[in-house]
């Protein structure tokens, strides 16, 4: 039956995890997938979501969550995106289901567009983004087309000209995906003041801002200012679609909590995105798991509880930082390896956009044990106070040649 099935190419991030596990020296570091890691290099349970499963220790059943999820997680987890004071929130007209980590809410979206938007069925996607968001899209049913966004060489930095003049040029009235912050992969976010001028853009071209908000709190540090950009636009009297991801942000990645959310004219109009949102949801997979949308609504829930998340999520934050600013000393003062690092701490976020080529991170696998993805991202989540001058020395290796 299945003869004719092509055997189709690996994954490109999983995979360097599974070259990485074949790996046997001692010396190798998996900067691929991004997961953060402590500073022993091992993953990282917050203690705020200990506390928060002690808590929950035994207090509850495994019943099947409604539809669109746990009530109290959704909407704790819309007001930690649109902020407490949201005038929207308040007068209910926030549609938001729960969803299977920021990848189902991305491909809720990407369904409930197919189904129900009235402009064109056609996404602009920056370029480079998250690789998940091409095939998410398509398999969705929406045409995928591209914006600039990064120029790379020297000086790698935000290609702010042919982004605006791509959105600009845009079909009118079609979809556009933006990155709320902490961009995957290049870690550069436009400055407050680009956004209020991509605002200008996505309004005079009646463009529909879908934000993808994966790092809320990883940053900066903190999670309002992480949220200034889908916060301003609604301001701004856009309607937006919002993908929430508590993968990174609570160290949640294996338990899947995400949510999906659409900002809506009325209560009335509301209540019928809520009632189509359901009906994509029922078939494709009735429910969503219950675990971790009950540890996210602890934490979020007890204000004790969520300072002391608040602050670990900044120091998860503020060690990627750390790690950004050694790395470039090494690189540009101890071993004066050749061109300008100054990007890697200028970038945000969990990765970092190096700049090494292909053949480069081809020769620091072979040579040196050292995983990344073809493209040169790093996740500085892998480096730590042991790794980060073995990583230094054979990058300025590699670059010498
Ligand atoms: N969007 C972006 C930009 C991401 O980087 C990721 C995670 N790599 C996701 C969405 C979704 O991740 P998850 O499904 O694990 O929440």
């Amino acid at each position: 039956t299945w003869a004719g099935v092509p055997a189709g190419p690996p994954d490109p991030i999983l995979g360097v995890t599974e070259a990485f596990k074949a790996n046997t020296s001692p010396k190798k570091i998996n900067l691929g997938v991004g997961a953060y890691r402590d500073e022993a290099g091992k993953p990282y349970i917050l203690p705020s979501v200990k506390k928060a499963e002690e808590l929950l220790a035994g207090k509850n059943d495994k019943e099947y969550l409604p539809i669109t999820g746990l009530s109290d997680f959704t909407s704790l987890a819309a007001k930690l995106a649109y902020g407490a004071d949201s005038a929207l929130l308040k007068d209910g007209r926030i549609a938001v289901t729960q969803s299977i980590s920021g990848t189902g809410a991305l491909r809720i979206g990407g369904a409930f567009f197919e189904r129900h938007y009235p402009g064109p069925k056609v996404i602009y996607l920056p370029t480079p983004t998250w690789g998940n968001h091409i095939p998410i899209f398509r398999d969705s049913g929406i045409e995928v087309r591209r914006y600039r966004y990064f120029t790379p060489g020297e000086g790698v930095g935000l290609d702010w000209k042919g982004a605006v003049e791509d959105l600009k040029n845009a079909q009118e009235g079609a979809i556009v995906l933006l990155h709320a912050c902490a961009h995957n992969p290049t870690g550069i976010d436009p400055t407050q003041e680009q956004w209020k001028e991509l605002s200008e853009v996505v309004k005079s071209k009646k463009l529909f801002p879908f934000f993808d908000m994966a790092y809320q709190g990883f940053a900066s540090g903190d999670t309002t200012r992480d949220a200034f950009a889908p916060r301003y636009f609604v301001e701004q009297g856009h309607q937006i679609a919002l993908c929430q991801s508590f993968a990174k942000n609570m160290g949640l990645y294996g338990e899947r909590v995400g949510a999906f959310s659409l900002t809506t004219e009325s209560k009335e109009e509301k209540a019928r995105v809520d009632s189509q949102l359901k009906i994509i949801i029922r078939p494709l997979y009735s429910n969503p798991p219950v675990h971790g949308a009950r540890i996210a609504a602890t934490i979020l829930n007890d204000p004790k509880l969520n300072a002391q998340w608040e602050s670990e999520v900044k120091g998860m934050a503020e060690r990627i930082i750390e790690m950004r600013s050694v790395l470039y000393e090494k690189l540009t003062n101890e071993l004066k390896t050749p061109g300008d690092w100054s990007h890697i701490k200028s970038q945000i976020g969990m990765f970092s956009f190096t700049g090494l080529s292909p053949a480069q991170t081809k020769a620091l696998a072979e040579k040196a044990h050292i995983y990344m993805t073809a493209d040169g991202r790093i996740s500085m989540a892998g480096l730590n106070s042991h790794n980060v001058g073995y990583f230094a020395e054979s990058v300025d290796k590699a670059v010498r040649g």
